[in-house]
């Protein structure tokens, strides 16, 4: 219940007018993306992808940790490989993008023009004449088509039958009218490797569709064969079986592209693509309810983090100085996934402080932690330093001796070495004249030979080993004589 009332108020603080531009955008990029894989044939693919984001969700709360593995690490790499395999889509996808925006002028003479396009058609299809006719959308057409020998000629029925009579040179290809010009003939399309069709049809007609598939052109064909004529439009191939169908469909087409609308080539078809749209909107609602709940998802994670202190080099931390510390932080579930706990680390700025008890508090200013994540609990989170200033100087060794030699022997020397060493004094003690360091004790009852002994060195408190390492080792050399009775 507690965590139903969390996400139904993380959903009303998301509740603004951002939600009206953020769903229907994400809506419209879903129908472009499955109109496009749609109209080009590689929805088969699209729906491969689909089944595996719903599959990885599915595997993270089922917990199969090898397939959220695979999804973790190579999450990455096959976006990679998407990009690629899908390169030819995501330019459509660009390109009608793009192209929504623009508005094709109509130069149609009320219906004049398709009626010349349509019945030059139906006479070429009579006399069993191949045909192929573009009629360009809103896409660039250029980069799509290659070929083709430039024309400007105004359009009329004569013109075109003789630019497909099987005796002209030029009838091969197919011809492109724009603004009432047939502006090229002879121009070759790109075929289609949807493998959509089966082997009934030849050349002309992949051509034909393949060009639909990468543009949103209307392309007319007129088979040689069959006498038939085929309309291709967004990867669709429907058979025309009359003169006024086939005038209605380019009215259609001319004005779908005469006005900004989002999806071209529609408009005899609005009960399905309110369908598509519907379920698009719903689609995009709900990756949307995904993605608010994931990012208003909270996590935690505790982890250990070095202390590092910089100070001031005229400056010494005496006493304990913690060099861990345990902190819990949280954040989203998304942005605690890729943190980094090993990266973390509290620094603490002693360089402006002065000799003395210092308060150290482990705030979230002191640990790198990314935007967005919070610190909920430090250990430990104040703890005082005592900050000494120091200076150099030179002290004797002393070696320091327990008991006394065994019965009838004598020291005869004693050498130390070092004998001296440069240590740090801390600026607390009161007099440096009495203070010396001494070895770790050497209990002379055992002694009865020259012996080498290697010491540890005592130093009293305030007497720090230069650059605050470890005291070096000191050697003591002892001669013994034996004293006659
Ligand atoms: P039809 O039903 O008219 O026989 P088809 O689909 O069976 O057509 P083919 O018989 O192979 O196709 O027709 C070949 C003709 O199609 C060529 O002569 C040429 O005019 C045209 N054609 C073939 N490929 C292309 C192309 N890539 N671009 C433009 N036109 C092409
Ligand atoms: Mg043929």
């Amino acid at each position: 219940m507690n965590t139903f009332t969390h996400y139904l108020n993380n959903f009303i603080g998301f509740l603004d007018w951002r939600i009206f531009f953020d769903i229907p955008i994400i809506a419209f990029i879903i129908l472009l993306l499955y109109r496009t894989l749609k109209s080009s044939g590689s929805w088969r693919i699209g729906l491969g992808i689909l089944i595996i984001l719903i599959l990885y969700p599915l595997a993270h709360v089922l917990k199969f940790s090898g397939i959220s593995w695979i999804f973790d690490n190579l999450s990455q790499i096959a976006l990679i490989g998407l990009i690629i395999i899908f390169q030819p889509e995501i330019r459509k996808i660009l390109e009608r993008a793009v192209s929504t925006l623009r508005i094709r002028k109509i130069v149609n003479d009320s219906g004049n023009i398709s009626w010349i396009i349509s019945d030059a058609v139906f006479r070429l299809a009579e006399v069993r004449w191949g045909a192929i006719i573009i009629l360009p959308g809103k896409e660039p057409l250029e980069s799509r088509v290659t070929g083709g020998v430039e024309l400007k000629a105004k359009l009329s029925i004569p013109l075109i039958l003789s630019i497909f009579d099987r005796h002209s040179p030029g009838h091969d290809g197919a011809i492109i009218i724009e603004n009432g010009e047939i502006t090229k003939f002879g121009v070759r399309l790109p075929l289609s490797i949807s493998g959509r069709f089966g082997n009934e049809f030849g050349t002309r007609h992949f051509a034909s569709l393949g060009l639909s598939e990468v543009n949103d052109s209307l392309v007319i064909a007129v088979s040689e064969e069959r006498g038939s004529v085929s309309i291709f439009h967004h990867g669709n191939c429907d058979i025309i079986s009359s003169r006024n169908i086939l005038q209605y469909r380019i009215d259609d087409h001319w004005k779908d592209n005469s006005r900004i609308s989002p999806l071209n080539g529609l408009s005899q078809k609005k009960g399905f693509f309110i369908r598509q749209a519907g379920i698009s909107l719903f689609l995009a609602f709900v990756l949307w309810l995904s993605i608010i709940s994931s990012t208003s998802q909270q996590k935690q994670l505790t982890v250990t983090v070095p202390i590092e202190y910089k100070i001031n080099e005229k400056m010494i931390i005496v006493g304990d100085s913690p060099s861990i510390a345990r902190i819990t932080v949280s954040g989203s579930v998304s942005q605690m996934n890729s943190l980094k706990p090993e990266e973390f680390i509290a620094t603490i700025d002693l360089k402006h402080v002065l000799p003395g008890e210092i308060n150290v508090s482990l705030t979230k200013g002191v640990i790198n932690l990314p935007a967005g994540i919070s610190l909920v609990d430090v250990n430990p989170a104040n703890y005082i330093l005592t900050i000494h200033s120091f200076k150099q100087q030179r002290f004797f060794i002393k070696p320091q001796f327990i008991g006394s030699l065994p019965e009838n022997f004598e020291i005869e020397s004693v050498v130390t070495t070092p004998d001296e060493l440069s240590v740090w004094i801390t600026s607390d003690q009161p007099s440096s004249e009495d203070i010396y360091l001494t070895t770790t004790p050497i209990y002379l009852q055992t002694i009865s030979q020259d012996t080498k002994l290697i010491c540890n060195i005592i130093a009293p408190p305030g007497i720090i080993p230069i650059n605050n390492k470890q005291w070096p080792e000191v050697y003591v050399s002892i001669n013994v004589r034996k004293v006659d009775e």
